[in-house]
């Protein structure tokens, strides 16, 4: 998932001149005012509760999430899985395994489409492929990428949920001290959070979840799936 992906969405749809402007500002989360430009996605849960939301997008994959459900068994936390439909055919004994730990999962269509450039029909029946094998009513799309069209189309079918914090934790320019900070900082009350139990993400992603998972902690938030 880029991290200028909704940008690309939003400036598009609500004005492109800004998008340079608010480039730094949609690194790690979506303003609020932009967030309403998208009507009747899930950003965050609205709760006055200490309670956020850990997701992770791309797997299943053998070399990254049983890492992943080894540190969420040992610190007791209970996140949700968007995983990749094609993923889940090759591994599906693990995709099982995320699902008897007690976690929650959601469709991340079958072959990591990107929405906005993908004909509607190919788009919906890549998402209707996954979910033979996902059975979810909850979906993200990859990239966070999609038409208005596709977004109107799975609405009916699907609670979609985009992100309140995206770590960054795929992109390599970004250091494990900066997305640590940044995690902190951006974090409130319903925070919907972003990791990738992807090869590309997994240095980052593991060596970061372990110390943020302790800090939520201590700041007294609790851990729920979607
Ligand atoms: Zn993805």
């Amino acid at each position: 998932m880029l991290f200028y992906s909704p940008c690309t969405i939003f400036v598009k749809d609500c004005k492109n001149s800004l998008r340079e402007g608010i480039h730094g500002m949609l690194k790690y989360q979506i303003p609020t005012w932009m967030q309403k430009c998208y009507k009747g996605v899930t950003w965050r849960k609205n709760t006055n509760r200490k309670v956020i939301y850990l997701t992770f997008d791309d797997g299943c994959v053998p070399e990254v999430t049983p890492q992943v459900l080894t540190i969420l068994r040992d610190k007791g936390v209970k996140a949700t899985f968007f995983c990749v439909g094609d993923n889940v055919r090759k591994y599906p004994e693990l995709f099982e395994q995320i699902k008897a730990e007690g976690h929650r999962v959601g469709n991340h269509t079958h072959n990591h489409l990107k929405g906005i450039n993908t004909p509607l029909k190919m788009y919906l029946d890549n998402v209707a492929e996954a979910n033979q094998l996902i059975g979810s009513t909850l979906f993200r799309p990859p990239y966070g990428k999609m038409t208005f069209q596709q977004k109107r189309k799975l609405q009916r079918e699907y609670e979609i949920v985009m992100w309140d914090i995206l770590t960054n934790d795929f992109d390599a320019a970004t250091s494990t001290t900066e997305l640590i900070q940044q995690t902190k900082r951006h974090t409130r009350n319903g925070s919907v959070i972003v990791f990738h139990d992807s090869l590309k993400a997994a240095e980052r992603m593991l060596h970061t979840l372990p110390t943020l998972i302790d800090w939520w902690e201590e700041q007294g938030y609790a851990f729920e799936t979607l």
